[in-house]
């Protein structure tokens, strides 16, 4: 019988992973699951999207299957599952591996974890965090709206989760949704005829925490439906809690209107947390793992990681996942090459190089599930034109070919089809993190095989 949970089990597994696989690699396709339920013999793994779901089962299985045999020790099959609760049901298992109902939180796609309580609080981040238990707990009669902004990795996600536990808790309809999904709504609203339906679900909730609102920067459309949304909900009182990348005035890509509307309550920022945040934080997820780690070694990871704190703690399951696998002590030499070895590998993937063409367009087409035939012939569906515009991208990137070279390696196309392509790539990049990965991503498979 199972006795640890499938949450805690896909932590070590995912610990174990990041030594296994590239750092582009996992943060693309692994840093986003969760362990969402296990049975006698099936694992089920939560994914953000069927993209991912379907790229891990491809290209990954093997190697998760292995890792947690491993840790299991016994045979288990992995499958995916998107676990955005409100189409389907999430899962939940007990300590003894039978499968539950999805709570309300589940539902609603809060992870169980980001809660109040386990968020570790430090001068980067108190005014944000009392701010936020403040509204959660008198939801439209404080700060309205709230607007959290900071960088990549720093609990804004966390925060507005906890908000999310705290309103349900207390009985308050809440809705989570990020800037990328609202516009994904919206879009499938308009084009389905059901815009009804789409605004009544949006503005019958009591609280609204919109994570990540710069995606829909620029895109006027759906930045008008929130616009809409966000007047009549602000006007009957009820809660908005938002975060950002930036600040309301550093994202001109919104109109004037909608940023002065996000500085009517009250704004607040998370900074990179210092050293001791950085040392409470790795002690909390030390305890909170059952690892039994001394201080020196905790001490270590809190002076050298200092990037954010999902680094931070990755970088805590690299070293106890490196441990693991030397079947060593864990000491602060330990830890340093387990964080070196990453490190010097990162490097690597991010070296720029001069590739061989053939290679690339290789590399790109498996990427995209296509032949290397596909990006050279005359195919014209969407996937296979945007691959081949990466292909461009790749090769023009850094000056390496010229575009009549690149044209003619893509099958004889002309350089200014093939210098259109590359600005548009060069466009997209700036508002598609998920590309910038891709990129990422590829460009490591060539230096890996340079
Ligand atoms: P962001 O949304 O700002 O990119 P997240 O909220 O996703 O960042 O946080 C990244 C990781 O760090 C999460 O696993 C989160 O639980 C953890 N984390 C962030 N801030 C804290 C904190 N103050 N205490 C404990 N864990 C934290
Ligand atoms: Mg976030």
């Amino acid at each position: 019988m199972e006795l640890r949970s499938a949450q805690t089990i896909w932590e070590t597994a995912l610990g174990e992973l990041q030594i296994q696989v590239s750092r582009p690699n996992y943060r693309t396709w692994l840093e986003k699951t969760i362990g969402l339920s296990c049975q006698e013999s099936e694992f089920i793994i939560g994914v953000p999207n069927t993209f991912v779901a379907e790229y891990l089962r491809k290209n990954q299985y093997s190697i998760i299957e292995k890792t947690l045999i491993n840790i299991m020790h016994r045979n288990i099959r992995a499958s995916f599952k998107v676990y955005s609760g409100r189409k389907s049901q999430r899962e939940t298992n007990t300590s003894h591996g039978e499968i539950i109902p999805a709570t309300a939180s589940s539902a609603l796609r809060l992870h169980p974890s980001y809660t109040f309580a386990s968020f570790v609080v430090g001068n980067c981040n108190r005014l944000a965090c009392a701010a936020s238990q403040e509204v959660a707990h008198h939801p439209g009669h404080s700060y309205n709206p709230l607007f959290i902004y900071g960088g990549v990795g720093l609990g804004k996600t966390h925060l507005l989760q906890a908000i999310g536990h705290t309103g349900l808790a207390g009985n308050c309809q809440v809705l989570y949704v990020s800037g990328e999904e609202f516009t994904n709504e919206f879009v499938t609203a308009v084009r389905d005829r059901k815009m009804a339906d789409f605004r009544s679900r949006y503005r019958s909730t009591d609280v609204l925490l919109m994570d990540d609102i710069q995606f829909i920067g620029g895109k006027e459309q759906t930045e008008e439906c929130f616009f809409h949304t966000f007047n009549e909900l602000h006007n009957s009182g009820r809660q908005i809690v938002i975060t950002c990348d930036k600040t309301p005035e550093e994202i001109p890509k919104f109109s004037a209107r909608l940023r002065s509307r996000f500085e009517w309550g009250l704004v607040v920022d998370i900074k990179k947390p210092d050293i001791e945040t950085r040392r409470a934080i790795l002690k909390a997820k030390a305890e909170r793992d059952g690892a039994d780690i001394n201080p020196a070694t905790l001490d270590f990871i809190a002076e050298h990681v200092q990037e954010n704190i999902r680094t931070l703690e990755g970088s805590l399951n690299r070293v106890v996942a490196y441990a693991k696998l030397l079947n060593t002590m864990l000491t602060p030499e330990i830890a340093a090459a387990a964080l070196t070895d990453i490190a010097s590998k990162a490097e690597k993937a991010v070296k720029p190089d001069r590739f061989i063409p053939s290679r690339v367009i290789e590399a790109v087409a498996h990427s995209f599930q296509l032949s290397p035939e596909d990006l050279t012939g005359r195919k014209r569906d969407r996937e296979t034109a945007l691959a081949r515009e990466v292909a461009v991208y790749m090769l023009r990137k850094g000056n390496s070919f010229s575009l009549a070279e690149i044209g003619r390696e893509l099958g004889g196309r002309n350089p200014s089809t093939v210098s259109h392509a590359y600005h548009k790539i060069e466009g997209f990049l700036e508002s598609s993190p998920y590309l910038k990965q891709k990129l990422q991503d590829i460009h490591e498979v060539l230096s890996l095989k340079n």
